[in-house]
């Protein structure tokens, strides 16, 4: 905290008091300090890709080129690098704009179960190749106020890190219900869990629990950053629960369309 005093002189140099601005400081600094580690994780993020993508770039262009097992591997890691670059690329996009004050979403009846079903088909793949069960479990429509591809984008990235952060051979479960207000997606995995002194913090840009993991998977950092703007966006909630070793339950809940 600043402080400045200065005495108030009236007429005929009575004194009529002292006046005391007060700054508070420690608020500005915290979010200079947060604005400096975001440019910090956003050029460290960008640079990885890019020194990646020169190196063997070059190394091809002095002459590696010429053996065709080389050329083959070499190419196959510029293209993830540029896929990684590309996606963080869009994810920094859109956070910045879900991030802006005063940002909306286009609210409309949106059925639940129709976000969920498209979520399904869309990782159908993942559960495959990783040999996992998704199971849904929904008794009847639930219409929210809701944007039907933001809700979308929600899912799918709760349902991605669901898929991600479970060994093989495990399920995850999506639960679709609905209380006095709110239409809630519960997804709930058997993974590797959250610590309890890490929960709050996955909702910050680029905290990973286990950078190695997320980068390897190819995980950019943002998703539960954007997530949860998104959800705010709503009017909605976004709450977790998890157990180390034993798995990570999040729930949405969407205000419902009144009648
Ligand atoms: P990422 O792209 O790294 O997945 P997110 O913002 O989606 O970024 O998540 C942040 C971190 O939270 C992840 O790196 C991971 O450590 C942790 N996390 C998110 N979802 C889960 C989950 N279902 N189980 C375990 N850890 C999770």
């Amino acid at each position: 905290m600043d402080a400045y005093g200065a005495p108030v002189i009236g007429e005929h140099g009575k004194w009529l008091g002292i006046v005391i601005v007060m700054h508070e400081v420690t608020e500005l600094v915290k979010l200079e300090q947060v604005r400096k580690d975001f440019v910090a994780n956003v050029s460290h993020e960008l640079k990885t890709p890019v020194t990646s993508i020169k190196g063997f770039s070059e190394t091809l262009l002095y002459g590696a080129y010429k053996n065709e097992e080389t050329l083959l591997s070499f190419l196959e890691i510029i293209h993830k690098e540029s896929n990684r670059l590309q996606m963080l690329i869009n994810d920094l996009l859109d956070l910045s704009k879900v991030e802006q004050v005063g940002y909306e979403v286009d609210l409309q009846k949106v059925n639940l179960l129709d976000v969920v079903a498209r979520s399904k088909e869309m990782t159908s793949h993942i559960v495959e190749e990783k040999n996992m069960r998704l199971e849904i479990i929904s008794e009847e429509p639930v219409f929210v106020l809701g944007d039907l591809n933001r809700l979308i984008q929600i899912t799918m990235n709760l349902l991605m890190n669901a898929l991600t952060y479970s060994p093989e051979d495990k399920t995850v479960t999506i639960t679709i219900s609905q209380t006095k207000k709110c239409g809630v997606i519960r997804i709930q995995d058997e993974g590797i869990g959250i610590a309890k002194e890490e929960i709050n913090r996955v909702f910050e840009r680029f905290y990973r629990v286990d950078r190695a993991r997320s980068r390897n998977s190819g995980g950019t950092g943002l998703g539960l950053a954007i997530v949860k703007h998104l959800v705010e966006a709503h009017h909605g909630l976004l709450e977790v629960d998890s157990e180390v070793g034993k798995g990570t339950v999040f729930t949405v809940s969407i205000p419902l369309v009144k009648r």
